[in-house]
């Protein structure tokens, strides 16, 4: 069967054509460079994303920061990550690269701050 993929490896965002037989890939044609074949191999046998979303914060100039994971987590584990993110609450001040938390569900990944958040001077 022909499944298309558009690579996200680089800004070029190919679009790739695949003739492919369950995780077999039979031939690939729009890929610029050899990374679009891997890209399409880890879409077929373990599809990854980062994720990024925001925390609430109490006590900081600000209600929320940022964050993101540190690695690609499995793209069927995306819901589960975001409610763990959802339950979480920081104190300010928070700094960046501060983890939210670490080796979520084990998945190899840390969630981390993207955002300083001074605290509120009284
Ligand atoms: S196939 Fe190569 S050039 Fe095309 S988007 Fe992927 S990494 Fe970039």
């Amino acid at each position: 069967m022909k499944r298309m993929f558009t690579c996200i490896i680089c800004p070029n965002g190919c679009d790739i054509e695949a003739e492919i037989d369950g995780q077999k890939i039979l031939s690939l044609t729009g890929h610029l460079c050899a990374k679009g074949v891997d890209y399409v191999t880890q879409e077929l046998t373990d599809p990854r994303r980062t994720i990024a979303s925001s925390v609430k914060v109490t006590g900081g100039t600000l209600p929320l920061t940022s964050v993101r994971v540190t690695n690609s987590i499995p793209k069927d584990m995306i819901f589960h990550v975001m409610n763990e993110i959802n339950k979480r609450t920081l104190e300010a001040p928070v700094s960046i690269g501060q983890v939210v938390i670490a080796n979520v569900l084990n998945l190899n990944s840390d969630v981390i701050v993207t955002k300083n958040v001074p605290a509120i001077r009284d």
